[in-house]
């Protein structure tokens, strides 16, 4: 906090009876995170601040000052105190989704904790324009807005000022959870910066068939998110009119897709593959009359079916793989991906896991058997080919990371702190080298892939290079994976500090590493291993290994 001349003038006695005056001013709470305050228990780990900071020209004096716990304070950074308020609240929903289980919170979870979402709105369409009423915020009068065609897509929509109470949030167009860049607009719209774009969102009459039905919010949640935040109880909207939902969640996928409109992040340019997937097939099964347990049709069925959109759809069936295997509860390996980009805490990106584990090991094609095939006998294709996945993934989280890998060490510069001396856990460098993506790539396409096909060709059974997963690996084959793995993890290189300006201190690429794992050395010519390694060796229990 800023020197306050103010503060510093008072005397002990002066302050405890500013503090008071404060702490009542603020019902007894912190005004950061709004829990209690007791003078007493808390009077050594208090802070008084400025509301506005003075370097934003906020006066020095008693009206603008806030007591808070000094944590609360210290953890807010350079914001101002009310934007610390606000993402306060923020994060407590943030958390409440995350002990829920999902990814995180999102504007449906800002709208409702601030008394949103409780409405539908009654709409009457006239030729070019719509009438509607704010009735349940108590206000009759009756509005009219101009409606305004879209020339080439036909759809019709008109531009409103709504107060929250009529905003949905519509995960299924918008799967996305707030991120991290909430605080900075947050920081915007309390300066006062106006809002550039408006929100988007779609209303269709309920099918019970009157003229009432909701807003749904699809586009600019965190825009809409920060101004609730901050006390905004309605916001401008422009509302599309009874549109084909699904061309709205097509534009918007592509929106951030291939045309690169939107940010969007990888895991859940996935996810929502997998809901469109799961409306294909749904559209599918209407289309042919089957009941809903009938799954009696295969994956190139389903291609040929859309065949307008062949590509997508085959994305779509591989999207929805790979989120069944990234969100699959057996799966710990999930624990330590980052899963929105870059972070500093985890060492795997999701974009890592992609160019990894699924290139490796994910059929990306549509298979002709039903979809349904095998699944009584536990020998459905996609079903071994999940279950297979997050098994090896899970041993390799056991391996490397689990209570190996400290997240207050993190990995943001950790080779560099290895030059430069500092002492590194063995398990942490170690679980952070062999998290790097041009590592791991050669680890499976020259270790697990290795070990797997060896096994089946000894016993002259033929499994198809690209689908490998899609054979029900015995216990005896996932035991050599393990040892082979334990034997990886057990090499020196992964804790050797002389190794940290030559090979792992900037990243390699793929060829790289396929080198060192054949010969040993690096094309650098360093020697990074005492010698080639010898896959077939180290599917030996480590201890029964003579060296
Ligand atoms: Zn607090």
């Amino acid at each position: 906090m800023a020197k306050s001349n103010y503060l510093s003038s008072l005397t002990d006695e002066k302050l405890a009876d500013l503090r008071q005056r404060l702490l009542a001013r603020q019902n007894q709470r912190c005004f950061i995170c709004e829990d209690e305050i007791d003078l007493q228990l808390h009077s050594d780990s208090l802070d008084i601040d400025h509301i506005d900071p003075l370097a934003a020209d906020g006066l020095d004096a008693e009206n603008n000052f806030a007591l808070t716990h000094s944590k609360c304070n210290r953890s807010k950074g350079a914001s101002n105190l009310e934007v610390a308020q606000r993402m306060s609240k923020f994060e407590r929903l943030q958390n409440e989704a995350r002990n829920n289980g999902r990814r995180g919170a999102n504007l449906g979870d800002v709208l409702t904790t601030y008394g949103g979402s409780t409405e539908e709105l009654r709409l009457r369409q006239e030729s070019n324009l719509v009438k509607f009423t704010l009735s349940a915020v108590g206000d009759d009068t009756v509005r009219v807005a101009p409606t305004c065609a879209d020339r080439l897509s036909g759809m019709s929509s008109f531009f409103a000022e709504l107060p929250i109470e009529y905003l949905h949030h519509d995960d299924k167009i918008n799967p996305r959870t707030i991120g991290s860049n909430l605080r900075g607009l947050i920081e915007e719209f309390q300066k006062g910066r106006p809002q550039l774009h408006v929100a988007l969102a779609w209303w269709a009459p309920e099918p019970e068939g009157d003229s009432a039905g909701r807003v749904r919010v699809f586009d600019g949640q965190h825009k809409a998110a920060a101004q609730i935040l901050l006390g905004t109880r309605s916001l401008p909207v422009r509302v599309f009119l009874s549109p084909d939902s699904d061309v709205l969640r097509q534009a918007n996928t592509n929106a951030g897709s291939k045309l690169k409109q939107v940010a969007f992040d990888t895991a859940v340019m996935h996810h929502l593959g997998s809901s469109l997937y799961a409306d294909r097939v749904a559209q599918f099964k209407e289309m042919r009359h089957l009941n809903d347990d009938d799954f009696s049709f295969s994956e190139t069925e389903l291609v040929g079916f859309f065949s307008g959109e062949k590509r997508e759809m085959l994305r779509y069936i591989v999207d929805a793989q790979k989120d069944a295997i990234m969100r699959h509860e057996n799966n710990r390996l999930t624990e330590f991906v980052e899963w929105a980009g870059k972070g500093a805490s985890l060492p795997l990106s999701y974009s890592a896991i992609d160019k990894t584990f699924f290139r490796e090991f994910l059929f990306r094609k549509a298979l002709a058997t039903d979809l349904d095939d095998g699944l009584e006998t536990g020998e459905n294709p996609r079903q071994l080919e999940r279950d297979q996945l997050v098994r090896l993934m899970t041993m390799y989280a056991e391996a490397v990371f689990v209570d190996k890998w400290d997240p207050d060490t993190g990995g943001r510069r950790l080779e560099n702190r290895v030059q430069k001396g500092e002492a590194i856990a063995h398990a942490h460098l170690r679980a952070w080298r062999l998290s790097r993506e041009e590592v791991l790539a050669n680890v499976l396409s020259q270790g697990v892939r290795v070990v797997l096909e060896h096994y089946y060709a000894l016993r002259r059974q033929s499994v198809r290079r690209d689908r490998l997963l899609h054979t029900r690996a015995p216990d005896e084959l996932w035991d050599a994976v393990g040892s082979f793995l334990a034997n990886l993890v057990a090499l020196p290189c992964w804790v050797d500090s002389q190794l940290s300006g030559t090979v792992f201190g900037s990243k390699q690429n793929l060829d790289f590493w396929e080198r060192v794992f054949d010969t040993g050395k690096a094309p650098n010519g360093v020697q990074v291993l005492a010698q080639k390694i010898d896959v077939i060796e180290m599917t030996n229990p480590p201890d029964t290994i003579l060296t």
